[in-house]
Formats: C-alpha cells, structure tokens, sequence
C-alpha cells in the first residue's frame, strides 16, 4: 500500500468558530479528522504530522518553510508522497518556496485547503483533501510517481506550486496559474497532462536547502510614484533585492531620476527583478522604449514569473549565494519549470 504523510500547517480547512468571537480558528488535526471518517476509506496508507500550534497562513514566513523543507527531508525515504495542508492566503508563496528549496524532488508534495472548514456542511475541504492523497500516491505502471513535483491541487485543478496565484477570496476555485497550464484536471476522473508534468533525473539525490534570505521588497509602479519615496526605500542598508512588479510588457516611466536610481542600487548590488502587473503574458524590456532603458538600467527580467515565485527564487538565492552576480545569473535562468524561456 503507498504511503503518504499528511502536513497540517494550518488554515480554513482546519479551523472551527470561536464560541465566543464567532471568528474561526485553528484546530488540532485528530479534531479535524474526527470530521472526516472518509479517511479511512482511502486505500493509502496516511499518516501526518502537525504544527504545533496550527496557523492561518498568514503567519507564514521563512522560518515555517525551512520546517516543512525539515519534515519532508527527514521523512523523505519513508513516503511515496507528501500532501502540506495549509491556508489558502499564502499557499503560492510556499508552494513557490518549497519548489527551490527541494531540490532534485522526485516525489509528489500537494499542497491543498480550503475556502470552507472541513467542519462545515458545505465544505469544499474533504474532496480537496481526497484528491491530494490520491494524487500524491498516484503511480505510472513502472512505479514512477504521477507528478514528481511541489503543486497546488485546488477545486479540481492540479497547478505548478510555483506558477500558482491565488486568484479568487470567495468562489471555490480559488488558485489559477495564468502562464502555464493545469497539470491535471479532476472530474469524474482525474486526467494528468503528461506533457506539462516535469521529469526528474531519478539518478540524483533529493537535496533540501534551508538558508533563505528575506531581505528583499516588491513594489508596484504606479502613475505619480515618487522619487524620494523610491530613494528612500533603496537605501535601506539590508536591502538585497527588489520585485519590481512594472506596466504591461515590462515597462516604467522614463524619467532620468528613476533609472538612475535604480541604475546606482544595481550597481551597489540590489538585484532588481522586472515583474509585469499583468497577471499573463511575459516581460520583454526590448519591446518598447520605457522597458529597454530598464534593461540599461541592469534591471533583471522576471520573463513570465509569478510575484511568489520571484520573490521566493530571490530569498532562496540569497541565501545560497553572496556574490549578486550569481543570483542575476540564476534569476534567469528556469530552474525549477518557473519562468519560460
Ligand atoms: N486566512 C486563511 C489562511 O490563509 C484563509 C484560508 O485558509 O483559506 O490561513
């Protein structure tokens, strides 16, 4: 029987209301699966670790990451697969977070939730939990997991974690991924697009990272942005990186004080990196003039990343490497199915 350990973080599809806020808030696992004998119907073999205590995601941070990346190390040879239960609010910043720091994964990590508790009658919270597992125990007909890699599984979609946004605070299907498609569609049955699924060297050893650097900030251009506003936040002696989330193609305004604000932080060995505002398509710097002069500027292309993923890439990169060229260096290049190139 394939075995798969359950990661309860936190989050909505774990959370009961306060008696007395009426608020919701974190319960234990053994209570939330109290709600849920559907478990032991699944012909996998579950076990499951929890945080103590639980949290909603939207305490999480760096350090929770490492932990995760920690559990999933030490239990890495005994599992055929992992499934990370977790609040929905950040979900695609770990999810982006796990796939750098898991490096040469060959086996299934699903992270779901849920925009209902597991709790309540119109929960969306145990078919979510249901198709992770069956998901993350998924195997071809010679043994090889179905999907070797770190994604979201969310109201019958099966995403890349680190092309994952969350896309909806209300409806069901609360995840999309604008720039790469589903890995796998769950109706009746659920249907894996191979072709999109990566292929790991099954020859090389699961390395986990833990060291990741946080001192990077995103900011978002916006008309009548201001100079010493921008002045002010570059000189922030910690700074390390910048998300520079700019209009359409890659685009910001010409303004002579700008670039060579940014010109200067780049060559003190800020890493700015050019996000588009755009949820699909990609950045392109030589496309219109306003972008090349970014590119002038030693401005980093994003190229098609998620704000997750380039923000979770550069606090993994950081904190492998000192030398700001390196990181330039990998930013660019796809190391983990994240960007197109
Ligand atoms: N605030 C919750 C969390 O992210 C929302 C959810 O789980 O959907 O933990």
């Amino acid at each position: 029987m394939n075995k798969v350990l359950i990661i309860y973080t936190g989050g909505t599809i774990g959370m009961d209301c306060n008696a007395k806020t009426g608020a919701l808030e974190p319960l234990r696992f053994d209570r939330l699966s109290n709600k849920m004998p559907e478990l032991g119907q699944i012909p996998t073999a579950i076990e499951v670790y929890q945080f103590a205590p639980p949290i909603d995601s939207s305490d999480m941070s760096p350090l929770q990451w490492s932990q995760l990346v920690r559990v999933i190390s030490d239990n890495y040879d005994e599992y055929d697969g992992f499934v990370v239960l977790h609040g929905t609010d950040t979900m695609a910043f770990t999810a982006s977070a796990l796939s750098f720091m898991l490096e040469n994964l060959t086996k299934p990590v699903v992270l779901t939730g849920s925009q209902v508790p597991i709790g309540q009658l119109r929960t969306d919270g145990k078919e979510n939990l249901i198709t992770s597992i069956e998901i993350a125990s998924a195997k071809h007909a010679d043994g090889s997991p179905m999907v070797p890699e770190v994604c979201i599984y969310f109201s019958g979609r099966l995403l890349r974690g680190n092309r994952s946004t969350k896309v909806n605070a209300d409806g069901f299907n609360a995840f999309d991924s604008f720039n790469y498609p589903h890995l796998a569609d769950a109706g009746i049955n659920i249907v894996y697009h191979e072709e999109y699924i990566r292929k790991p060297d099954y020859t090389k050893p699961m390395i986990p990272h833990f060291d990741l650097d946080p001192n990077v900030v995103i900011f978002t251009l916006f008309p009548g942005i201001q100079d010493n506003i921008v002045q002010h936040a570059l000189d922030v002696p910690e700074l390390r990186a910048i998300v520079m989330r700019s209009y359409g193609s890659g685009n910001a305004p010409q303004r002579p004080c700008l670039m060579n604000m940014l010109r200067d932080a780049a060559s003190r060995g800020v890493n700015i990196v050019n996000i588009s505002q755009c949820a699909e398509g990609t950045v392109e710097m030589g496309r219109y003039d306003t972008g090349y002069q970014l590119k002038n500027a030693r401005v980093i292309s994003g190229y098609d990343s998620t704000v997750e993923s380039a923000v979770a890439k550069l606090m993994f990169l950081l904190g492998q490497y000192r030398d700001p060229e390196i990181v330039r260096e990998k930013m660019e290049q796809n190391l983990r199915g994240e960007i197109s190139l």
